[in-house]
């Protein structure tokens, strides 16, 4: 490496301004570990994503993207809990040190660090194949905990913003996608602004923070999508003890999913595709209204897909009423390989 390991952690990371004050946080970068002073009476939430070159990521991606793409798949987490973001380490292996790439990398971080004052406390850095492990923390009020097994029979399931993106956006990125080889674009080639538009929503997810920070007093469960609604939701399922039926036409695509990609691939990307990093939650009938409205409000688009079942199962419903076979299976690191 042309520049040591602390030349790169001060000039990246601390000369940057990544590690920039924060209420909460009493000591950041530079002993051997941060100290955290936690508000009265909030518990402290942490999580963590290992994003992989060559699996999570193309290794010639443009090192901005990488670095918001794995803060933001890590915040979306901490807004899956209704949690707010206090601060974040990060687990850097390197191949190289190229000043070009942490620079790019580093500007990455600290814009998406600063949008949610969630600065960097500390880390790792060594040398080997490109990986980006983050691991968030965030605090949240003992009883206003997002968790994913309150949900009641009768309770309305609903999903933030669009579903399927993710997908559709591998495929038109033209990176490898485990839906198989008929899941792909109506053309070869996406109109050059749905290829941004999934470009975006691939490498730059809106953790849905304030969502879930304003509703999760009427949200009875919820999880972000990060492995498609059907996986993600089963979860929800299994804690709570429930089943949940699904009308499939209800489902939100962006235009560009619309333009892009045929009805029963849309389906495929949303129920099994992965990447999406929306929410997924349920309310209570009474409740709806009032979620709808502070949605609203936040400008954040939500959608009632269907509604919280007896059973155990997943059933998938279409506009006639009919149920759907339930085919693959969502995104598993180790099952699809
Ligand atoms: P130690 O040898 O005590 O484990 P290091 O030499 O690995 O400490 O790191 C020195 C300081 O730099 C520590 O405060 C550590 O948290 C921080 N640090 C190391 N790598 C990173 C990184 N990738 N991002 C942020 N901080 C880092
Ligand atoms: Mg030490």
């Amino acid at each position: 490496m042309s520049q040591s390991e602390f030349e790169i952690i001060q000039r990246y990371f601390v000369d940057s301004g990544l590690g920039f004050a924060r209420t909460g946080v009493v000591l950041g970068i530079g002993d051997d570990a941060a100290l955290l002073q936690l508000p009265p009476n909030r518990l402290l939430a942490i999580s963590m994503d290992t994003l992989l070159a060559g699996v999570h990521f193309p290794a010639t991606a443009e090192p901005a993207l990488i670095a918001r793409r794995a803060l933001a798949v890590n915040l979306s987490d901490l807004a899956a809990m209704a949690a707010t973001p206090l601060c974040f380490t990060l687990g850097l292996v390197l191949p190289e040190s190229n000043g070009a790439w942490l620079q790019g990398f580093s500007e990455g971080l600290l814009d998406l660090a600063r949008k949610y004052e969630c600065p960097l406390v500390g880390g790792d850095t060594t040398h080997g194949e490109l990986s980006i492990t983050i691991q968030v923390q965030g605090t949240v009020d003992a009883d206003r905990v997002l968790r994913r097994d309150g949900a009641e029979v009768g309770d309305r399931i609903y999903v933030s913003g669009f579903l399927g993106d993710g997908a559709i956006a591998l495929a038109s990125l033209g990176l490898d996608s485990h839906l198989g080889r008929n899941f792909a674009l109506n053309k070869s080639q996406p109109s050059a602004s749905c290829f941004e538009y999934f470009k975006q929503a691939y490498y730059q997810p809106k953790p849905r923070l304030e969502l879930a920070q304003a509703c999760a007093s009427i949200m009875s469960s919820g999880i972000d999508i990060s492995d498609g609604l059907y996986g993600d939701l089963k979860h929800i399922v299994t804690a709570s003890g429930k089943g949940a039926q699904l009308r499939v036409n209800l489902f939100p695509y962006s235009d560009a999913a619309i333009a892009c990609m045929s009805v029963d691939n849309r389906m495929q990307a949303a129920l099994y595709g992965g990447d999406d990093y929306e929410l997924c939650f349920t309310v209570p009938p009474k409740s709806c209204q009032a979620l709808e409205q502070a949605a609203l409000a936040l400008n954040t688009k939500v959608t009632c897909i269907g509604e919280v079942i007896r059973g155990s199962e997943i059933i998938c419903i279409d506009a006639s009423g009919s149920e759907l076979p339930v085919s693959t299976k969502s995104y598993d690191h180790f099952g699809n390989h």
